[in-house]
């Protein structure tokens, strides 16, 4: 049977529909969905994704006020810019860009960010709330990928996941997310033993490693479905997905598998925050 193609380009496509009727919506009733952007220094990657993340705003018609700040940044001046924007009854959502310029205490100025208005869910306080299942916005990669699973109908329930990477904003809440689902889930590590013979019993397997091709298409068990959260500018992911078709049982395509679900469940959640005051 043919693999399952996981087409998050197709699935943000149709979210952004819905989203713009109810940004309309709340705009009826006079409130203005608003996400504030931080982007300190001037890294061309970090550039490059602020813009993608406001002209997804433009296209849904949501406000997105730029916080644009010098590499020479300190702690304190940026903890003032969360701060305002905090205060700020117009912002629902607020995005600070990683990575910031190292001078910085970025975990300090992640958790200023005020809970209710953690749209991109960095904050220890929102990765609690989501490990332990209560309300709370998702980091939005993650996130993205379980509204995929979702979508294509995924059985999770039960399966080995194991998820390649355990950084704070996707391995971490991956494992999560899917342990929630009740899937038995493993994570690995730079420090892992015999990775690939714990891939190769991965019935879903989460490659969020940053190196080109890391997992080899031997490693990957038969009829997996296969996410692949890497994104290189070689124009490949973190999984080797050259023959994939012929092994998987569904896949994400790099590109447009996971990357466009990311900004999608960014403006998604920003319009939930929005939501969330009473008229
Ligand atoms: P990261 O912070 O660099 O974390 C990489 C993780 O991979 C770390 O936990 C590291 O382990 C692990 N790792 C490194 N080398 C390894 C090895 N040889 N064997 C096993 N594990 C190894 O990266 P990230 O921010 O999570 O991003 C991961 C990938 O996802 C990147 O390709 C990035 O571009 C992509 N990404 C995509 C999106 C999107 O929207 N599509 C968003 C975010 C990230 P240690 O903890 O032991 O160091």
């Amino acid at each position: 049977m043919a693999a399952i193609i996981l087409d998050g380009k197709n699935l943000a496509h149709i979210s952004e529909d819905s989203i713009k009727n109810e940004v309309s919506d709340l705009k009826n009733k006079g409130i203005n969905p608003t996400l504030a952007t931080i982007l300190v220094g001037s890294d061309p990657s970090s550039e490059t994704y602020v813009r993608m993340k406001r002209n997804t705003c433009k296209r849904v018609g949501m406000e997105s006020i730029a916080v644009e700040l010098p590499e020479s940044t300190t702690t304190e001046e940026l903890l003032s810019s969360i701060n305002s924007l905090n205060n700020n009854e117009g912002v629902h959502g607020i995005l600070l860009q990683h990575p910031v310029p190292s001078q910085i205490d970025e975990r300090k100025c992640f958790d200023a960010i005020d809970i209710n208005k953690d749209v991109d869910g960095v904050t220890c306080l929102g990765f609690g709330n989501m490990a332990m299942g209560l309300p709370a916005f998702g980091s939005c990669t993650p996130a993205g990928i379980m509204r995929l699973l979702e979508h294509y109908e995924i059985e999770i329930q039960g399966k080995n996941a194991v998820v390649v990477g355990r950084s704070p904003i996707l391995g971490k809440p991956m494992a999560m997310m899917l342990l929630n689902k009740n899937a038995t889930v493993t994570i690995c590590h730079s420090r892992t033993q015999k990775i690939e013979e714990i891939i190769k019993q991965a019935d879903i397997l989460v490659g969020a490693v940053g190196i080109p091709e890391f997992i080899k298409y031997e490693w990957i068990k038969d009829n997996a479905v296969v996410i692949d959260a890497g994104y290189h500018p070689e124009k490949c992911g973190d999984i080797d997905l050259e023959n994939i078709e012929s092994k998987a049982s569904a896949y994400t395509p790099v590109p447009g598998g996971v990357g466009p679900m990311t900004i999608n469940t960014l403006i998604l959640q920003t319009l939930q925050s929005a939501q969330k005051i009473k008229t």
